[in-house]
């Protein structure tokens, strides 16, 4: 049997009919940059995830950029944040001319481990970027409170975390402003690129809608440098005809988990769903030190499986600059060695789960 990772074929293949006459009302409509599917998403996305202003941007990337520059980020700033994550975090922050600081991860949720943030700070820190890693939350409450003391701004990366709570609450409405990717492969994902900003900060959303009109409220009236990026109406259409099942799929990915934990806890270490966090599994991440003999046998055996992430930002040779080294940040280095995500999609059948738990008990049994 073959598993894979990911795909949306069959998610696809439900809403086809939808997709099909969402493309055909854009194509007919002329209206193809900021039509009038922008801003109906933006409307009902800020409502689902109860937020007052949302911006849709180019990709989850821009959406970091964006942020960044609306809270002016500059050369000579720090910006605090995780170094096991996906480039884009760090790297926008660099690309700022800012400089990125990381703090260890907590090693059963993989998030930024809070304790460590205060001793990071200095008088250069402009903000935290807090990321929920695999659609957990981090821990919000002890964030705001170090943020608010040392007045500074955090901005939630949610690339992977659209659906999700802390304390009852949407992750990316908690700090100054949220961001979000629609990269196909995220839990709302669109046909190609997409991204989006949110807060309920009525400056930062007008500072943010600019930015991605090359920094103009006014047609050829540059407030700001900008950039060139918005969500495209092709994209956005598509995405209101997928919202209202986001939480839907949502949930089917926490059936799935639900599963593999059962049948999975006595042979590695399973996924930590911290109370008063609902956790959508963008990822299933397992731990275990076989991981490189237990990803061999999966991938013979047909089973899809992805590392998330083989290397911890700060020792990216992009990021080397920096100066950090092997052993300066001790948990993210075991985790990158540990981790091995399994299919988690909501679409997989109860055959598909069963073989991938078959082939995981065979592996540790042998
Ligand atoms: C996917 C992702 C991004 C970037 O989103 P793109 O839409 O691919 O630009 C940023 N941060 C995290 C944590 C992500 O997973």
């Amino acid at each position: 049997m073959n598993v894979p990772l990911f795909t949306l074929n069959r998610q696809h293949e439900e809403i086809m009919d939808e997709l099909m006459k969402a493309t055909e009302e854009v194509i007919k409509s002329g209206k193809f940059i900021l039509g009038p599917w922008v801003a109906e998403f933006e409307e009902k996305v800020a409502d689902y995830l109860g937020v007052k202003y949302a911006v849709g941007v180019g990709n989850g990337t821009d959406a970091l950029s964006i942020a960044l520059s609306a809270i002016d980020i500059k050369p000579g700033d720090e910006v605090i944040t995780t170094p096991f994550t996906f480039i884009a975090t760090a790297e926008t922050i660099a690309m700022l001319g800012a400089k990125p600081v990381f703090v260890d991860i907590d090693p059963k949720t993989f998030n930024i481990n809070p304790d460590l943030i205060e001793e990071a700070i200095t008088e250069k820190t402009k903000a935290i970027i807090p990321v929920h890693l695999y659609g957990q939350a981090a821990e919000m409450d002890k964030i705001m409170e170090i943020a608010k003391k040392h007045n500074v701004y955090v901005i939630e990366d949610t690339a992977q975390g659209i659906g999700a709570t802390y304390r009852g609450k949407k992750l990316g409405t908690i700090g100054d402003i949220g961001t979000f990717s629609f990269f196909p492969t995220k839990n709302l994902g669109a046909l190609g690129d997409g991204g989006l900003v949110v807060t309920n900060n009525e400056e930062i959303y007008k500072k943010a809608k600019a930015l991605r009109v090359h920094g103009s409220s006014v047609k050829y009236h540059h407030e700001y440098l900008g950039y060139n990026s918005r969500l495209d109406s092709l994209q956005a259409a598509y995405l209101l005809v997928k919202l209202p099942h986001t939480d839907r799929w949502n949930e089917k990915r926490r059936e799935n988990a639900a599963f593999y934990n059962e049948n999975l806890k006595d042979v590695v270490k399973v996924p930590v769903e911290r109370e008063g966090n609902y956790h959508i599994y963008h990822q299933y991440t397992i731990r275990t030190d076989k991981r490189d003999e237990l990803k061999a046998f999966l991938s013979e055996n047909g089973v899809g499986i992805g590392i998330h992430y083989p290397i911890p930002l700060h020792l990216q040779p992009a990021l080397r600059y920096l100066g950090y080294k092997e052993g300066d940040l001790p948990e993210a280095e075991k985790a990158s060695k540990e981790v091995l995500s399994l299919p988690i999609f909501p679409e997989l059948t109860e055959e598909e789960k069963a073989y991938v738990v078959e082939k995981i008990r065979e592996f540790f049994a042998g």
